[in-house]
């Protein structure tokens, strides 16, 4: 598969293995959407260090519930969708 076409081939809409305009479009609005939440996420993030209280909340960033806090995972899609 060295020289095969870089279209998608098979349809997971119609669940055919040939060309489909429906989805070629849903690819395109795809990679439109992502290209908006991958912006709008890149104007979100900062370099502020996370803060953590004895609930492991990150006042930093405001994230008062448990788990990874929203910025530490915002940085690691961004890095996930530009391949790094
Ligand atoms: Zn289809
Ligand atoms: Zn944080």
């Amino acid at each position: 598969m060295v020289d095969g076409p870089t279209q998608v081939t098979w349809c997971p809409l119609c669940r055919r293995g040939e060309y489909c305009p429906d989805n070629e479009r849903l690819m395109k609005q795809n990679t439109e959407i992502n290209a908006d939440l991958l912006a709008a996420l890149k104007d979100f993030i900062d370099n502020e260090t996370c803060r953590h209280d004895h609930h492991g909340y990150c006042q930093t960033h405001g994230y008062l519930q448990e788990g990874v806090c929203h910025m530490v995972r915002a940085r690691a899609a961004i890095k996930r969708a530009e391949g790094k």
